[in-house]
């Protein structure tokens, strides 16, 4: 294994802006794999009641089961406490020692990544690749990465992906009035949305 992608998020629920993005990098990038790797407790979430870890992995899980490519780990659902991407990817370094790592991310939480815990750190410890999303324009990626030293902002390339307005927010919303969520993420995963009666 040599170049291996990551993708952390909620995913509450797993959508196809996640998938494309995934693939988009996968691509681009030629990475082996791509593992998805559900939050356990996000410390920037904190606002709203999140669903189960369990089904936001089993959720993960039934989305990548169509791509050979594509993995899922539970290390952050696993872990007490919150969740900090820079323990992720240390612990992603102990487990794949001598692999390239490529931190997936969109637009929006690649501005979140500058306010992160040790930040310095973690650009030296990975990549960072930042999909487009629409709502959130990379000229402002450019203009907050602007006191950041050049060595780190090398770590970070932004990557252009389909334009998918999809949100795992305007998803539960949709559930929650009672309108439609299919071809916004794969059928077994609306399928047991629907099921379980999640978000409703
Ligand atoms: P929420 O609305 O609950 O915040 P979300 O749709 O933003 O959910 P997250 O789980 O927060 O999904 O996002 C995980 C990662 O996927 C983040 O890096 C986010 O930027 C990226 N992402 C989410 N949706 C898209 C999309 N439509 N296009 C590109 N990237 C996306
Ligand atoms: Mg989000």
């Amino acid at each position: 294994m040599h170049r291996i992608g990551m993708m952390g998020g909620t995913f509450d629920p797993i959508h196809y802006g996640h998938l494309v993005a995934a693939e988009g990098a996968r691509h681009r990038f030629q990475l082996d794999k791509v593992i998805f790797i559900p939050a356990g407790h996000p410390p920037h979430k904190s606002g709203r009641q999140i669903t189960g870890a369990h089904h936001r992995w089993i959720m993960t899980e039934l989305a990548v089961a169509s791509n050979a490519y594509f993995d899922t780990s539970t290390l952050e659902v696993d872990r007490p406490g919150y969740s900090y991407t820079i323990d992720t990817v240390g612990e992603m370094r102990r487990l794949y020692p001598g692999t390239e790592l490529f931190f997936i991310t969109g637009a929006d939480a690649v501005l979140e990544i500058l306010g992160w815990k040790q930040v310095d750190e973690l650009l030296s410890m990975c990549h960072f690749i930042a999909a487009t999303r629409p709502g959130y324009p990379l000229g402002n990626l450019k203009r907050r990465l602007a006191g950041i030293a050049a060595d780190q902002i090398r770590q970070i390339t932004s990557m252009e992906v389909p334009a998918l307005a999809i949100s795992s927010t305007d998803i539960r919303r949709r559930v929650g009035e009672g309108r439609p969520i299919k071809y916004l993420l794969p059928e077994p995963v609306e399928s047991y949305i629907l099921n379980r009666g999640l978000y409703r």
